[in-house]
């Protein structure tokens, strides 16, 4: 609906110059088309009207005629009647008048210059003819019509023969426009003349003869019929279509017409009266010429304000591009920053999100090392329960050396106490160390050291079960690694492998560890049964354990294996094809 409501303003605009720029083209065209035709109606009216006048004085001399005053004083007498004849004769053929003729007064022709041939006047009488009467009333006769004798129409001057006591009879001269008539044929242009009766008396297109533009009234077809004016011919009326105004008001006498239909070639109608007649000669101009003005006027004038629509519109539409452009890049602006704030804001969800899973772990982590220290805590209070005793002998044996005045004896006693609180000092320590709460924040870490810590809390237990731990390590080997989680994942390998060897005949845990390129592999293997081929596929899932109830969580290898994956590293569980054990460590390596 917008679409059709901004095409229909410059619709109606290209419409309405269309009319304008068509009507003053055609003006302009009908003008010129005026200018030419105008003196060339002239043309012919003044070549008909001189026609006419060279044979207007010709009865009104032969009036004076003896011959024919005679013959129609004597009008039984043959010799003047053939005298009178061959005069006639000899005066037409000199001026070319299709016929002249005596008519006595009661209408009877008694000589006439065509009394040789078939078609002789001689004996017809006149009487009924407008010129005959209009002769001997008015004193001349002036009548066009068809020859009731001949069949040939023409134009008929009569003046009446004066005689001693009026008139004697008329003479009457009979001129042929045929011959005029064909030469306008041969004319581009089409030319008519009409009567006063309105009938086409001549006409430069044969077609047209003797019909009229408009209908006849019965009463003049009547009165024409008594005359004989038309004798025997049917005055049909031409099938006229009167075209629109399109002649400028000031040219009155100029109309547009077509002739022959609504399918004729519309012409343009100039016409002007015959002087001397009641005649008017119509000077008809093809007008395709001014409708070729009118479409070219149109076909501008709609083309101008359509182009111009059309520029108006590309304006428009540039602009409007420009604009969606604009809106485009600012969408995708405003977009890209959305998106920017939607990842900074999942990004915090998830680092959010990652810390509490994080703080979870960690918690996980911590919650299993202290089942874990739990467990060991029976060892190491007897781990402290011993130096404990040893401590209350040595500060008694002191007591007693003092009393006994040796104090040699007081001061060994002494030392050995004080190298017994540096272990159990030393002890609790690692215990504070084990426990705490990490962070998991990887730094140097030299191996041996964490594998001392380790086994240092395992060391009751070792020693309660009776295994020999051998170890292999390179005291410079370093990985990166928090320290407090290796030791919770060395204490919980080492851990195990000494309950895989508890009551086997040999009882012995290996630690080693090797540097490989970027990586260090450490190994736990022990004397143990070996993992069951049933087991091995689960062993690092959460709560997989073989341990009776109270001893195993199933826990240990999981947060181990979390632990370290953590770091950038890896575990294995494997055996040996000896027999025992053998879990694998791959570790980053720190130089
Ligand atoms: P837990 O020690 O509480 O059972 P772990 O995850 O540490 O939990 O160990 C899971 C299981 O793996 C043990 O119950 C045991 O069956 C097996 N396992 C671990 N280490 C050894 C080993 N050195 N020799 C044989 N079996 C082992």
């Amino acid at each position: 609906m917008r679409r059709f409501l901004i095409w229909l303003g410059p619709v109606v605009l290209a419409v309405l110059a269309a009319a304008v720029t068509g009507l003053l083209a055609e003006r302009l065209a009908v003008s010129q088309l005026l200018e030419q035709a105008g003196p060339r109606r002239d043309i012919y009216v003044e070549g008909l009207r001189s026609e006419l006048a060279r044979y207007e004085t010709l009865p009104a001399v032969m009036a004076y005629s003896s011959t024919l005053r005679q013959m129609l004083a004597h009008p039984q007498d043959e010799a003047l009647r053939q005298q009178a004849n061959a005069y006639l004769e000899q005066v037409a053929e000199v001026s070319g008048a299709a016929a002249i003729y005596a008519i006595d007064p009661q209408g009877t022709t008694h000589a006439a210059s065509n009394w040789r041939g078939p078609g002789s006047f001689v004996d017809m009488n006149f009487a009924y003819r407008p010129y005959f009467r209009d002769a001997l009333t008015k004193g001349y006769g002036r009548f066009y019509g068809i020859g009731t004798t001949s069949g040939a129409p023409g134009y008929y001057f009569a003046r009446p023969i004066p005689g001693p006591d009026g008139a004697v009879g008329v003479v009457v001269v009979k001129v042929s426009l045929a011959a005029m008539e064909r030469t306008w044929g041969q004319a581009a242009d089409r030319v008519l003349v009409r009567d006063g009766h309105g009938v086409t008396i001549l006409s430069s297109v044969p077609d047209w003869a003797f019909r009229t533009l408009d209908p006849l009234s019965d009463g003049l077809r009547e009165r024409l019929e008594a005359t004989r004016q038309y004798d025997r011919i049917d005055l049909r009326a031409l099938e006229v279509v009167r075209g629109a105004s399109v002649v400028p008001a000031a040219q009155e006498e100029a109309t547009a017409l077509r002739i022959g239909g609504a399918r004729a070639p519309l012409l343009l109608a100039v016409s002007r009266t015959v002087p001397g007649t009641d005649w008017t000669l119509m000077l008809l101009t093809d007008m395709a010429p001014v409708l070729h003005a009118r479409h070219l006027g149109w076909g501008g004038g709609a083309v101008a304000v359509l182009l111009l629509t059309l520029a108006t519109l590309l304006v428009r539409q540039r602009r409007r591009t420009a604009r969606a452009e604009r809106a485009t890049r600012a969408a995708l602006q405003q977009a890209a920053h959305d998106l920017e704030q939607q990842v900074s804001a999942r990004t915090a969800e998830l680092v959010a999100a990652n810390s509490d899973l994080q703080r979870a772990q960690d918690g996980l982590v911590q919650a299993a090392k202290l089942a874990a220290l739990g467990q060991l805590a029976t060892g190491i209070a007897h781990e402290l329960n011993q130096p404990l005793a040893a401590l209350r002998t040595l500060s008694d044996n002191a007591a007693a050396f003092l009393a006994r005045g040796k104090p040699d004896r007081v001061t060994e006693n002494l030392t050995l106490i004080g190298d017994l609180t540096e272990r159990m000092a030393r002890i609790t320590a690692q215990l504070r160390g084990f426990a705490r709460r990490s962070e998991n924040r990887p730094e140097a870490v030299r191996l041996a050291v964490a594998a001392g810590n380790s086994l240092a809390l395992l060391a009751e237990k070792t020693r309660r079960l009776g295994v020999t731990v051998e170890t292999a390590i390179d005291p410079a080997l370093c990985v990166r690694f928090d320290p407090v989680r290796l030791e919770q994942v060395l204490v919980n390998l080492l851990g195990n492998a000494l309950d895989a060897v508890n009551g086997q005949p040999q009882r012995w845990v290996r630690l080693e560890a090797a540097r490989d390129g970027g990586r260090v592999r450490v190994r736990v293997l022990d004397s143990g049964p070996g993992i069951a081929a049933a087991s091995l596929p689960h062993l690092f899932e959460p709560f997989f354990t073989t341990k009776p109830p109270g001893q195993g969580l199933g826990l240990g290898l999981v947060i181990s294996a979390g632990i370290v994956q953590d770091h950038g590293g890896e575990i294995k569980a494997d055996n040996r094809p000896e027999g025992g054990a053998m879990f694998t460590l791959d570790l980053p390596a720190h130089d």
